[in-house]
């Protein structure tokens, strides 16, 4: 399911409606400012956001979880990033690599880190023979392959 099409009507009753955007993206910390907190305690669709952010969201606060807290949370949990699951990435990744950009590569050009780039790779089915040919060379500073 792309992100287009995904239902987002439970956001009209979301305690948030009307707030100041800085509370749900502040720009000085990753944290989770005390006014999001609160309103997320009660907000009568908190469930339903934290289902949607935990899957979904990469920035911003939602559900009273900063995106860090959402990515420790989705590790525990085994769910794979929204970038792993997004046909849009993962076939600019498999574009990318095919055409002989490294992981690093791949991941400075689409702001993942590598360990995103392999893990992308793998989930699409791509034979990752190369990946670990590129992983022995940078190891080992040879160029053989
Ligand atoms: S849980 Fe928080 S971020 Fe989510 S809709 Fe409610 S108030 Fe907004």
């Amino acid at each position: 399911m792309s992100a287009a099409e995904l239902d987002m009507s439970w956001q009209e009753a979301g305690a948030c409606q009307n707030t100041p955007i800085h509370w749900w993206f502040p720009e000085a910390f990753e944290g989770v400012p005390p006014e999001a907190r609160a309103l997320c305690r009660a907000c009568p669709v908190f469930a339903q956001c934290h289902a949607h952010a935990l899957r979904h969201e990469q920035h911003g606060v939602w559900a009273a979880t900063s995106p860090r807290q959402r990515r420790r949370l989705r590790k525990a949990a085994g769910l794979r990033s929204f970038v792993e699951r997004d046909p849009d990435v993962v076939a600019d990744v498999a574009q990318m690599f095919e055409r002989g950009f490294t992981p690093p590569q791949i991941g400075e050009a689409l702001g993942m880190n590598r360990r995103t780039v392999y893990r992308t790779l793998a989930a699409a089915g791509h034979d990752l023979t190369p990946v670990d040919n590129w992983r022995r060379q940078a190891r080992t500073g040879s160029n053989a392959t």
